[in-house]
């Protein structure tokens, strides 16, 4: 790739990790041109705000960085210079300002993205970022340049860099659907298959259980090979959904496809240890049905009740025999809830494809960002936290490589 005396940033995809690293970009001089598949930009970002857009989390750093597993090596840096306290600073910037919850969980006060998404969309124009929406990437040239293609034509695009911001392949209606997958592994890079993040999980429930599909179980802990996430989760009429589920949602996906099924283990009463639950338990009048007992002595709702008795065919009525049950409550799960609904998506571009400044080593001047890349990470903003930063690593990346460019073509 050439450099030209102003220096040419194409990126494709305008989700979050493709316009941050636009606005970086512009904002150091280079003329930069975004190509979007879809009609309007930043679908997912928005579809994020639908539950309040989870921007980051307020976590102390190395618990956060804890949270991208196998890649926190890799992301760990980048997460440090962009940490989650200058996102916060760049969200306030653009008039979003944002609150933490009591999880530690930070949102915009205004609970949406399209604010923000608004805000974000006239700085870039100022900055005179150029984006073209309906203009899909669709493989390459015979010189081996993009393709893109619009309503009415296709071009091959050629810059000083290019930036892919494709997104995973959860959702897909969204935009992001993983089909530029074999176009880079044509060009020598490494993949790891897509596979549902953050999603839920398929249990035979009975025909009672059926009839809680909706219904939120709070305040429960599950556990899973050993570690224990509390939170909220949510029956579905196909199984098991909800923050607490996907916590342990990468887990529990491994288990089930080297198993084909796997035991999620549900304490339905966290609070309250075995001992204590089991004098509360041993108070309940003689003759009082096992459902008012259940209801009045464990304070268990309707569903958590249903999950017990889905859980242990026989459910037990001496006191302590009962709360041993209600603390590990188990619940095979046979299947994983597809792509199409998942939050996110494990796999995409392997780490050992990109060099340190992520540029596709196959590929040189062409780099990669935000989820199409090979890592996970659970809901509570650790997904939107890595997009940035590694939006704006990537961005650092193509100046580096532009001004190398420069410097060695003169
Ligand atoms: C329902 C839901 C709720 C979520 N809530 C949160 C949350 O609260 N907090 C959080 O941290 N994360 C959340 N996420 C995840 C978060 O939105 C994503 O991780 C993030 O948007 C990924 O950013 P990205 O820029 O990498 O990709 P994307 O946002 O997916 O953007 C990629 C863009 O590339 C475009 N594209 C793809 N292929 C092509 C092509 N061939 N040519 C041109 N353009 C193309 C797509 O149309 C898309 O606009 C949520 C996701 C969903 C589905």
């Amino acid at each position: 790739m050439s450099a030209s005396p102003t220096r040419t940033a194409a990126i494709i995809g305008a989700g979050p990790a493709g316009l941050f690293a636009a606005e970086l970009l512009a904002e150091n001089g280079v003329s930069v041109t975004v190509y979007e598949k879809m009609p309007t930009p930043g679908r997912k970002f928005l579809m994020a705000g639908r539950g309040g857009l989870n921007l980051t989390h307020t976590e102390k750093l190395d618990g956060f960085l804890h949270r991208y597993g196998a890649a926190r090596d890799v992301l760990g840096p980048m997460v440090e210079d962009f940490s989650p306290e200058a996102l916060r600073a760049w969200a306030d910037g653009l008039g979003a300002e944002t609150f933490a919850g009591s999880s530690g969980r930070v949102f915009p006060k205004a609970m949406k993205a399209s604010p923000l998404l608004r805000a974000w969309r006239a700085r870039l124009e100022g900055l005179g970022v150029r984006i073209l929406t309906r203009h899909q990437w669709v493989g390459w040239s015979p010189e081996s340049d993009f393709l893109i293609r619009s309503e009415d034509a296709e071009q091959a695009v050629r810059a000083d860099a290019v930036l892919l911001a494709l997104g995973g392949a959860s959702w897909p209606r969204l935009g992001s659907d993983g089909g530029w997958a074999g176009w880079l592994e044509a060009r020598g890079a490494a993949l790891a298959p897509f596979a549902p993040s953050n999603s839920g999980f398929r249990a035979d429930w009975s025909e009672p259980m059926k009839k809680h599909a909706g219904e939120p179980v709070k305040a429960v802990a599950l556990s899973h090979m050993g570690r224990t996430v509390r939170g909220e989760a949510m029956v579905s009429a196909y199984g098991l959904e909800g923050g607490a589920v996907y916590a342990l949602s990468a887990s529990l996906r491994q288990a089930i496809e080297r198993d084909g099924e796997t035991v999620l283990s549900l304490d339905l009463k966290p609070d309250w240890s075995a001992q204590e639950l089991a004098s509360r338990l041993a108070k309940a009048r003689r003759g009082e049905s096992l459902s008012n007992t259940l209801r009045k002595a464990a304070r268990l709702s309707a569903v958590q009740i249903a999950l017990l008795r889905e859980a242990h065919r026989e459910v037990p009525r001496e006191p302590e025999a009962l709360a041993a049950a209600i603390k590990d409550a188990r619940i095979v799960l046979t299947g994983i809830q597809g792509l199409d609904r998942a939050i996110s998506s494990a796999g995409g571009v392997r780490f050992d494809s990109l060099d340190k400044s992520l540029m596709l080593k196959a590929i040189p001047g062409v780099f990669a960002a935000g989820e199409m890349l090979d890592w996970e990470a659970p809901t509570g903003g650790y997904l939107l936290q890595a997009c940035f930063a590694t939006g704006r690593a990537a961005a650092q990346g193509m100046l580096a490589w532009m001004d190398r460019d420069l410097s060695s073509t003169d």
